[in-house]
């Protein structure tokens, strides 16, 4: 049984310099203590109490490849020694560009930032230029990142969510400006009779998703949501924005555009596109982006800092070879197969459903899951237990029930996560 003892420590000893003891807000719930690291390699982290723990946070996302993964690395080395930023263009960006536009339907053109949040903030300027409206419709559940105009309706509570014909914006956060939020609205994802009533008055800009929804669940479009939303943007002149920070490069080489085969206009991505190394991109149509190369701002120091890029270029090269997502599915399918077996023996009713990348496991879901209210009826409380005890078996997986697998999820560590889950979900 693992002991947490010293991150604990460590943490109330931090907590004199940095607020919680973490440097963001989703790196404090964790049971029985925020971890603290030493190292990382393959499938594995390495924490201050001397535990090796099979990782499935993988950087909450990016790390595809596993931890420190050598073509990643090496690249990265090498392209430091030429220096770290310049001000200035470099050949590296233009490459790492360009393999994005090979990989990704919608990409025409590519700007690179360091976080997703950042990227979002872009296509809605964009958005809103290129169609002189201001209001932008987003879903309950999805999230955007943390600034004052996104952070609405990720979690509501719901004695505060209002109807579902008419969800009410709720913020998310103490101190967030109300005001940035006056142009933002909410609906409930998956229904597009809503949508499509709301769109046909003429005054929206931008529709934004997660065309996977990953932050909630692992949540499907409905069957021909996803083309009926396509269709009733491009009728009113809104554009379409998929956010693909989680589910670009995860779900596939193409993203989630790719898989479901439905196009939009501007697309954002992060995570997995440089395996834990601070990029995020937007791309799209060449007619929206290019009002960047004019009257619409964008900026960042960092943004497209030649390291980062060599990081992109070595990750998607490998996420290109087709072994790779083969690997992967192979790892993920055993893992969720080995998952719900394990639950079933032991009589804990569950959903194990998703992606082999990236899949969730819901307590206690006896009726479809389609969008947040109903991924509501999840037993979350009795899967944080799970978690926790996972995490003393060593396995650390997400207390929302979300499992990111990577290319370093070999064999004997799937076998490894499956006894392991076979043991917790007895004594739960
Ligand atoms: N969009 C989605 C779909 C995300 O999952 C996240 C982060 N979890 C973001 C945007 C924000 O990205 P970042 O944390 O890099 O700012």
């Amino acid at each position: 049984m693992s002991s947490f003892e010293k991150s604990k420590q460590s943490i109330a000893d931090a907590s004199k310099y940095l607020p919680g003891g973490a440097n963001s807000n989703f790196r404090l719930g964790m049971m029985p203590t925020p971890l603290v690291f030493e190292r990382g390699e393959g499938p594995y982290l390495y924490d201050v109490d001397g535990n090796q723990l099979i990782d499935y946070y993988a950087g909450m996302g990016p790390m595809i490849l596993g931890h420190n993964p050598e073509p990643v690395l090496s690249a990265v080395k090498r392209q430091l020694d030429s220096g770290i930023l310049f001000a200035g263009q470099t050949e590296i960006e233009q490459e790492a560009a360009q393999l994005v536009c090979e990989m990704v339907p919608c990409a025409e053109r590519v700007r690179f930032n360091c976080a997703g949040s950042e990227a979002v903030q872009a296509v809605w300027r964009l958005a809103r230029a290129a169609t002189g409206r201001s209001v932008i419709v987003k879903f309950e559940g999805h999230y955007h990142g943390w600034f004052d105009n996104v952070l609405w309706s990720v979690a509501p509570p719901a004695d505060q969510y209002g109807s579902i014909d008419a969800p009410v914006p709720v913020p998310a956060s103490e101190g967030q400006d109300l005001v940035a939020g006056q142009h933002t609205e909410v609906l409930p994802w998956n229904n597009l009779d809503l949508l499509t009533k709301r769109l046909e008055r003429g005054d929206v800009a931008a529709v934004i998703m997660e065309p996977i929804m990953c932050n909630t669940s692992t949540i499907l479009p409905a069957e021909g949501y996803m083309e009926g939303v396509r269709k009733a943007c491009t009728d009113t002149g809104t554009v379409l924005i998929f956010d693909e920070v989680i589910t670009g490069f995860r779900i596939g080489p193409g993203g989630a555009q790719e898989y479901l085969g439905v196009t939009p206009d501007l697309a954002t991505f992060g995570k997995a596109i440089a395996n834990g190394f601070s990029v995020s991109c937007l791309a799209g149509k060449a007619d929206l982006m290019d009002k960047l190369a004019g009257p619409v701002m964008h900026g960042g120091t960092y943004n497209a800092m030649p390291a980062s890029m060599a990081a992109v270029i070595a990750t998607l090269t490998e996420l290109r070879k087709e072994e790779t997502f083969e690997f992967i599915g192979t790892q993920g399918n055993r893992l969720m197969e080995g998952i719900r077996k394990a639950l079933e023996d032991a009589g804990v009713p569950a959903r194990v459903g998703g992606f082999p990348s990236i899949f969730h496991v819901g307590f206690g879901v006896e009726s479809p899951i389609t969008d947040y209210r109903s991924s509501l009826q999840a037993d979350r409380a009795r899967y944080v237990k799970f978690a926790e005890a996972l995490l003393h078996r060593g396995v650390r997986a997400l207390e929302r029930g979300a499992w990111f697998v990577s290319a370093a999820h070999t064999d004997d560590v799937v076998d490894a996560t499956i006894e392991a889950v076979a043991e917790v979900a007895k004594e739960i």
